[in-house]
């Protein structure tokens, strides 16, 4: 079994949540769902694609997974299959909704 890749330090002050638990990306690679190399280059560009496609073809927590990275505002790696640009575009479109809401 590989390690859970929410273990590494960058995530040591957000603690396991039980989904984390059912997390289709504990058999695999770590570094494929925090790429060192970025988005924006070809070996970021497959690393990113590789630990899409875990999370949308194997992953029973994606839903969660991404709730709990956009309602805790993570910004670095892969998490519910959505890359961190990804995750940005949802936030941005999430908070105006939110603002009308409450005011
Ligand atoms: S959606 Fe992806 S990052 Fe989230 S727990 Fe599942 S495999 Fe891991």
């Amino acid at each position: 079994m590989g390690k859970p890749h929410w273990k590494g330090p960058r995530l040591s002050a957000i603690g396991l949540t039980s989904f984390m638990a059912s997390g289709a990306c504990r058999e695999h690679d770590p570094e494929l769902f925090f790429p060192v190399s970025g988005e924006d280059t070809d070996k970021g560009e497959m690393e990113w694609v590789a630990a899409k496609r875990i999370c949308e073809m194997e992953c029973p927590v994606r839903t969660e997974c991404l709730s709990y990275a956009l309602d805790n505002r993570l910004m670095y790696g892969v998490w519910g299959g959505r890359s961190e640009d990804e995750r940005r575009g949802m936030l941005r479109r999430r908070e105006p909704a939110r603002a009308r809401v409450t005011t």
